[in-house]
């Protein structure tokens, strides 16, 4: 009986220390390279939609664009150039981020849509969230203070 808890003990001790060993060989493989960072979690992200797309419609496009991203991202990844990766990080980050406040803007707009309405300040652009079927409303834009009339 005690045999069998030794070696199953054992057994788990040295599962756990070839994880161990595992996690400190992959450490030292990426000491000095770039790792992951928001782009290349966006092209493994993309990467996956590609191909589940890609297995819906049958587009073989598709797919090499899957693993292109994929491959990218690993090249990425590994790479030595942690400067270089930076800058391109940062540019992505530049762009991506208008596109993730429409995103969620839209996002917002499908989810309210039964109760409630979004317009536009006519004096600052500012999207208002107004409840839906109300009539003629006055609007007062929160942040400018702008005063209109607008049908709900
Ligand atoms: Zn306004």
């Amino acid at each position: 009986m005690l045999y069998f808890i030794l070696s199953y003990r054992c057994k788990t001790l040295h599962q756990l220390g070839g994880f161990w060993l595992f996690r400190n060989l992959l450490r030292n493989f990426m000491v000095g390279r770039y790792g992951p960072d928001h782009l290349n979690i966006a092209m493994v992200l993309a990467s996956i939609v590609f191909n589940l797309v890609q297995v819906a419609f049958r587009l073989a496009m598709l797919l090499y664009l899957s693993w292109a991203f994929l491959a990218l991202s690993v090249v990425r990844m590994l790479s030595r150039n942690i400067d270089q990766r930076r800058t391109e990080n940062d540019r992505f980050i530049t762009y991506w981020w208008p596109v993730r406040t429409q995103i969620g803007r839209s996002w917002a707009n499908i989810k309210h849509w039964k109760t409630h309405r979004f317009i536009k300040c006519l004096g600052c652009g500012n999207t208002l969230r107004v409840p839906k079927g109300s009539g003629r409303l006055q609007i007062t834009c929160t942040k400018c203070g702008e005063r209109f009339i607008k049908k709900t």
